[in-house]
């Protein structure tokens, strides 16, 4: 189907208007411009359609968890640190602590004592006395530098210095790092390593962070089985419910596998309105009119309002999206691929905000296609490829196979997906596309 020029000029429009939504606040976009365009023309676009759904969804409550439960999860509150870091000036060398006073030139100076990390100073050091020191001891009072071990001779008990030391040199200056009451980590921040370093160094041993996602699934079709329970002809498994459960688990969420809901209104409505108390309610399947109508015919009983059933995508144009309150409902098409890829595209970045991720969508990457691409200009393609790279440099994308939605096995070999603008018509080989990368840390460099 192809859109004609003011179609796209008020989908464009589309981007750029509405609001966020507060929980508790229904409806506020019913009147909204957006609101309006939307259901005179009922499908938005690939960017358009990204943006109202992250309109429409808030960011969740936060708890307080252990830090390890904290990891890649996202700070509700600034963390500030109880005390200067590092606590005192300590030594950054393996050396001699010494007064710079003392060491204008070559000079030889007597080792008054030891001092290991751990270790408290003997005491001050006078005039023509070093102390041997160990990498983070505190600084000796009188010492205001370090003479490391490989620029000192050793003549017994006494040290001979080959050159100047200046004041300062090889020392960490007490609060350098972090003053006391400085916020050290910023609310927003995604925690990893690096954060857990800073709050184990202050001993902070839990941390409030967004919570995360409960999102419910549920399946929808008559021919659907459980994997694992015995199927007969005709049926096939129900294998949506668990990979879209792998993806939101990999996105962050907690999934809440609801099972599978027959053509039958009052067990479909039980089911939804279970869905209904999580954070988010993902369905799949459905997608003949008659299927459909009966998920959203019931959704619009549980007061659950539609805010687009289509998106002018290829694949992945029966993706509907509702609302109660902020509680977002997408209901996803029902071929595995479609339901991964519309996944991806819609509900993924949904899940993250809602998790208080400021950045939820996948970086792009810049790619030459490698043989040409044939496409009907008019909306949206997602195209599964495969990336590599040139001698070089230059990132390549090629097909990573037969791109029907039958067919899994391009999905598994693809390592990302390049998204085709609308307007796009057939690509020749050599020219650009931008592809998200699928593989975490892929960087095309790898066999
Ligand atoms: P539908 O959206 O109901 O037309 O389904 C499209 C295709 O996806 C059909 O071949 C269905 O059998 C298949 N399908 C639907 N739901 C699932 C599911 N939960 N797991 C695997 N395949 C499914
Ligand atoms: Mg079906």
């Amino acid at each position: 189907m192809q859109r004609t020029t003011m179609s796209s000029s008020a989908e464009r429009q589309n981007v750029s208007i509405g609001g966020p939504i507060t929980r508790g606040l229904p409806g506020r976009l019913d009147t909204s411009l957006a609101s309006r365009l939307l259901h005179y023309r009922g499908m938005p676009g690939y960017e358009a359609a990204r943006k109202i759904i992250l309109e429409h969804v808030a960011v969740l409550p936060s708890e307080t968890v252990p830090v390890l439960s904290a990891v890649n999860r996202v700070l509700a509150s600034d963390v500030t640190v109880p005390w200067d870091m590092p606590r005192w000036d300590n030594s950054a060398m393996d050396g001699f602590a010494v007064r710079s006073a003392d060491c204008t030139g070559p000079v030889r100076l007597r080792v008054m004592g030891y001092l290991p990390a751990g270790g408290l100073p003997p005491g001050p050091i006078r005039p023509g006395e070093a102390i041997r020191i160990m990498t983070g001891a505190p600084l000796p009072p009188g010492a205001d530098a370090i003479a490391p071990l490989e620029d000192v001779q050793e003549e017994g008990d006494a040290i001979q210095l080959r050159s100047a030391v200046k004041p300062g040199t090889h020392v960490r200056r007490q609060g350098e790092d972090f003053r006391a009451g400085e916020p050290a980590l910023r609310a927003g921040t995604v925690v990893g390593p690096g954060e857990v370093s800073l709050l184990a160094s202050v001993s902070q041993l839990a941390v409030p962070v967004v919570r995360r996602a409960r999102v419910a699934i549920l399946s929808t079709g008559d021919e659907l089985v459980e994997p694992g329970e015995p199927i007969g002809p005709g049926q096939i498994y129900n294998s949506n419910a668990l990979a879209v459960a792998a993806a939101v688990l990999q996105a962050g969420g907690e999934p809440i596998n609801l099972g599978i809901a027959r053509d039958d209104r009052p067990a479909l409505r039980a089911l939804l309105e279970k869905g209904l108390t999580a954070d988010a309610l993902v369905t799949s399947a459905g997608v003949s009119m008659g299927d459909r109508d009966l998920v959203r015919a019931v959704l619009e009983e549980l007061s659950v309002r539609q805010v687009f059933w289509k998106v002018d995508i290829k694949p992945g144009r029966p993706t509907a999206f509702a609302v109660r309150g902020s509680t977002p409902v997408f209901s996803l098409p029902g071929n595995p691929v479609s339901t991964l890829l519309t996944f991806e595209q819609f509900v993924r970045p949904a899940l993250l905000r809602m998790m208080g991720h400021r950045h939820v969508f996948r970086p792009l990457l810049r790619a030459l296609l490698k043989e040409g691409l044939t496409k009907a200009p008019g909306r949206v393609n997602l195209a599964r490829v495969r990336l590599s790279r040139r001698d070089d440099g230059v990132l390549l994308a090629s097909t990573a196979g037969n791109q029907e939605t039958g067919i899994l096995k391009t999905l598994l070999r693809a390592d990302g997906i390049a998204i085709i603008p609308a307007e796009q018509g057939t690509l020749e080989a050599g020219q650009p596309v931008s592809v998200q990368v699928l593989r975490p840390g892929f960087d095309g460099l790898e066999a």
